[in-house]
């Protein structure tokens, strides 16, 4: 089964309470709309007094996302992320940031996060969608090029050098390109809103926002409700891509060490301050699993975490228990 356009994970519940009347006292409404990219529904949200502000602040903030979309998609041939894994280099800005963030979380997750894990996904059928479980050997020779260390960042000239290794960009893309939105938002004078790429959410300014994480495996049940204010919120799943080959599920999230899909979680929420951080960690934590990953999330600032492991148990952080 193919089912890469799925993906929830969170649904926002509703506006808080009060909300009615901070509206009438101060004129403001809310602005919507909801554009396909980023390989999901993209819905930038803002509260504002001006319509035609806000509709620009909307505007430049999807071309924003659209920008980043050209540059970082794996799906988008001869694209700056295509030339690098071919020429094995580039002096392209944007993916620069990106992968140096990308290697901060490598290092934070000891190797779980790893964009190295190029070739695997396309060697397990996830690039084009047609799926296969390859074999040992197969895994072997090719896990000869993964690993975050072979990547070389030249700082002074903002130069990226592959040595052979190859990237994808998926487990942290999206996260950078909320973060982005967000800032131009601000930057257009926007104080409260969201951006929500297919479930993964930062809101801005003092409102407060309340959240639902859906359960993996039964998509009518909440597993729990979050209120959030100013702050990112990301899932990921098994359930978004995967594919079952005799009566086994593979899904899209591989295990840099071993070259096979992680198979301790289910479901990684992860709260953070910024959507890239809560990304890459939802990433991440899915291959570090429950203990590892639960002490990474508890050695960290404003961040929390929601892990459902493969038999269905539920573990929330300390900072979100109820
Ligand atoms: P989604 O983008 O579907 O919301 P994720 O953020 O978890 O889900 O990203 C999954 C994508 O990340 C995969 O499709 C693949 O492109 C990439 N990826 C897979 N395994 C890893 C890994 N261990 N580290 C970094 N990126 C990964
Ligand atoms: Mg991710």
């Amino acid at each position: 089964m193919w089912c890469n356009r799925y993906k929830a994970g969170l649904i926002l519940i509703a506006v808080l309470i009060f909300y009615g009347f901070i509206v009438a006292c101060s004129k403001q409404n809310t602005f919507s709309e909801t554009r396909f990219l980023l390989g999901t529904d993209v819905e930038i949200k803002v509260i504002a007094k001006n319509k035609p502000a806000a509709q620009r602040a909307i505007n430049t903030a999807f071309s924003e996302i659209e920008g980043i979309e050209k540059i970082t998609s794996s799906f988008i041939e001869g694209n700056e992320l295509a030339l690098l894994n071919k020429a094995g280099s580039s002096g392209n800005c944007e993916l620069f940031n990106i992968i140096d963030e990308s290697l901060y979380f490598s290092r934070l997750t000891n190797g779980a996060f790893d964009i190295t894990v190029s070739p695997l996904i396309k060697l397990w059928g996830f690039k084009i969608g047609k799926h296969k479980v390859p074999t040992d050997s197969e895994i072997k020779e090719i896990l000869k090029i993964v690993g975050y260390q072979r990547i070389i960042l030249d700082y002074k000239n903002k130069k990226v050098y592959l040595n052979k290794s190859r990237i994808d960009l998926g487990g942290i893309a999206k996260g950078y390109a909320i973060d982005n939105a967000i800032k131009v938002l601000k930057t257009s004078g926007i104080k409260k809103g969201l951006v929500n790429a297919g479930g993964d959410i930062r809101f801005i300014g003092d409102k407060t926002w309340s959240i639902g994480i859906q359960h993996p495996r039964m998509r009518s049940k909440l597993v729990k409700k979050i209120k959030l204010k100013n702050r990112a919120i990301v899932t990921s799943g098994d359930y978004e891509r995967y594919f079952v080959e005799n009566n086994k599920r593979y899904h899209h999230i591989i295990n840099p060490v071993t070259g096979y899909p992680a198979t301790e979680c289910v479901s990684i929420t992860v709260i953070a301050n910024d959507a890239l951080s809560a990304d890459a960690l939802a990433t991440g934590l899915f291959v570090l699993g429950v203990t590892r990953g639960m002490r990474l999330i508890e050695s960290l600032k404003d961040t929390e975490a929601i892990i459902i492991d493969s038999d269905g148990n539920i573990f929330t952080s300390e900072g979100i228990k109820d």
